[in-house]
């Protein structure tokens, strides 16, 4: 008996159609989507060229019968829903009838499906004007081949992006279908190679089957020591694992939200997950796989064509709840937490300056409450004069020296361990270390990077990273630029890769994790220029390889980063356009402590 039928044009015309192909990977989506909807519990992807070339995805769903198979590729043919209030309790993806009817105007396609009860199988084959369908063999479930992607469409092909690129969002697709549905059994092959594989999990408890496929999904790494939620309300259920607030990852790119099974990209999911992290450290973000069930009429998926935007009826509620829930689970892992002494305040000791001044030296310091010395130590007269300035001192700038550099310079001290004090000129001219120190880093970087490549240094022991596999075919797609910038990667084992290559100018290895995440960010941002990744990534490099805020620095740093960044291209500011320095000359000293004679404003 036949089930698909046409909708109305009255239902039509209020649906939010448009494309829905408009790369290999949201073919797949759909694709993956419609298998879903037939009730398949395996599903088998292979491509080649990309998923330009052929796609082929088998499921063992319900599967069509032959008259159904006819009507599947016609504009608007569903068994979905008949009317448009059907919509109020969809349970399926799908719902406009459109998928396989946009592939087949952009591709050569043929969908060979058969149901358990039929004797016989049928297929249908689409390739421009010509249709054609016949038997075909008698195995249940469907069968979609898509051949030739954008062949009569060839500027379409022009907006892929590199074929690492497309295969990389192919393997995401994989990757959210098997979180949001972990009963179900998915294997991944990509030009002959066994990329992902998923078995089925089924414990019996939903959430542990959650938790097993994210693991599976995510990696050992970035799935150890999640958070769990599972929560029931009326009308909501709500299972997540989200990240404990001292293991959070440089990447945003680890975030899942799912409603009803759905992948959505939510603002306000996204928010009320922030918002119970309240303040990070600054590049960290949670990982997070969000289940959320609601009743069909609590939220509206018929916004946008990719059917990946949804509108919830009850916004704040659903604020309240995810953000509520996270809080109280982070809450409750930090009460849990062993108490520790801060590392922070130990080492204030440890690193104390080894020549304590004399007694007579340490009266002659400015007296007054403390918080009136600038920090550091102080400088007598005498000491100044025994300093080895350096070139930072030279009486007059150098030529083609920037305008903010007017020596002398006299450093006065350190406050914070993040600002560097100097007078200059009978001004006060502060520097933010780190920004300063970045912004050396990154000019000389660049340098390199255009001198040919980046100096690199091999490392003893590679550093393994363990992402999803999407990732890690975005990553080695572009080793290319990588090995420019001075990594070397390699693959390595399912879920991981092998940094074996930092830049020499990198000095912490343990920043080396973190950074792979940021590239991970910069490459799966869909409008990822290669000049934006590149300043990106070499911004990234030399924030981490940077002196950091809170590292103690002498005067002889101090000196040798004045006068390095007076040498740089834009020394006023870090390559991500935080402020390096800030001067107050003399005579706006003079007028803010109201001298006679101070120049006004
Ligand atoms: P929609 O999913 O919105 O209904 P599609 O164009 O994706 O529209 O699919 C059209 C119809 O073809 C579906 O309604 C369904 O009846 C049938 N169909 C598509 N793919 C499959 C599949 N893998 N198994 C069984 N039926 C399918
Ligand atoms: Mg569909």
């Amino acid at each position: 008996m036949p089930y698909i039928h046409q909708l109305s044009e009255d239902v039509f015309s209020r649906i939010a159609a448009g494309e829905v192909v408009e790369r290999p990977a949201s073919m797949l989506k759909e694709l993956v989507e419609n298998s879903l909807d037939a009730g398949a519990l395996k599903i088998d992807v292979e491509v080649t060229g990309a998923g330009v070339d052929s796609l082929r995805i088998v499921d063992d769903g319900g599967g069509m019968d032959a008259e159904d198979v006819k009507l599947c590729l016609s504009r608007h043919a569903t068994s979905k829903i008949t009317s448009f209030e059907d919509l109020d309790t969809l349970s399926t993806f799908g719902f406009r009838g459109e998928a396989l009817y946009a592939i087949a105007a952009v591709a050569k396609i043929t969908v060979t499906s058969c149901t358990a009860e039929s004797k016989i199988g049928w297929r249908v084959t689409s390739e421009g004007l010509k249709v054609s369908n016949g038997p075909a063999p008698a195995i249940p479930g469907t069968t979609v081949l898509v051949k030739d992607l954008f062949y009569n469409t060839p500027a379409r092909r022009e907006f892929l992006k590199s074929d690492g690129f497309e295969r990389g969002k192919l393997a995401s697709v994989i990757e959210e279908a098997a979180i949001a549905n972990p009963g179900v059994r998915f294997t991944y092959k990509s030009e002959g190679r066994n990329v992902l594989r998923f078995d089925p999990e089924n414990s019996g408890d939903a959430f542990q089957d959650l938790d097993l496929r994210a693991a599976a999904v995510l990696g050992d790494d970035l799935a150890g020591g999640l958070l769990p939620i599972d929560v029931e309300r009326p009308g909501v259920r709500v299972r997540m694992l989200v990240s404990p607030l001292d293991k959070m990852p440089s990447s945003r790119s680890f975030q899942y939200f799912f409603v009803n099974k759905r992948p959505v990209s939510s603002r306000i999911l996204q928010q009320a997950l922030y918002k119970a992290y309240g303040e990070r450290p600054s590049g960290k973000h949670p990982v997070c796989v969000a289940l959320i069930e609601l009743n069909a009429d609590a939220f509206d998926v018929n916004v946008h064509p990719g059917k990946r935007e949804i509108r919830f009826k009850e916004d704040g509620q659903m604020f309240e709840i995810v953000s509520g829930l996270v809080a109280a689970a982070l809450a409750k892992a930090k009460a849990a937490a062993p108490i520790t002494i801060a590392p922070a305040e130990a080492s204030v000791v440890a690193d104390a300056p080894v020549s304590t001044p004399a007694p007579a030296v340490a009266a002659a310091q400015p007296s007054g409450p403390d918080g009136y010395y600038l920090g550091g130590r102080a400088l007598l007269p005498d000491e100044f004069k025994q300093l080895n300035f350096g070139a930072a001192v030279a009486m007059s700038a150098p030529e083609g020296a920037p305008a903010w550099y007017t020596p002398p310079f006299r450093f006065i001290g350190q406050i914070e361990r993040a600002y560097l004090l100097f007078e200059a000129n009978g001004g006060l001219f502060m520097l933010d270390q780190h920004a300063a120190a970045e912004r050396i880093l990154f000019e000389k970087l660049m340098g390199e990077i255009e001198h040919g490549g980046a100096k690199s240094q091999k490392l003893m022991l590679p550093i393994p990273v363990d992402l999803p596999a999407s990732a890690v075919r975005m990553v080695l797609d572009k080793s290319d630029r990588l090995r420019k910038l001075g990594f070397d990667v390699v693959a390595h084992g399912k879920n991981g890769l092998h940094v074996t290559a930092i830049p020499a100018l990198f000095g912490a290895a343990e920043d080396v994790k973190k950074l792979v995440h940021r590239i991970v960010d910069a490459l799966s941002d869909p409008i990822d220029e290669a000049a934006t990744l590149r300043h990106d990534a070499i911004a990234t490099v030399a924030c981490k390889a940077a002196v950091k805020a809170h590292d103690r620095l002498g005067e002889e740093e101090a000196y040798k980063l004045l006068d390095q960044l007076k040498d740089c291209k834009d020394g006023s500011c870090c390559p991500h356009g935080r402020r390096a320095m800030l001067a107050l000359n003399r005579d706006e000293l003079a007028r803010r402590f109201q001298r006679p004679g101070a120049v006004p404003l």
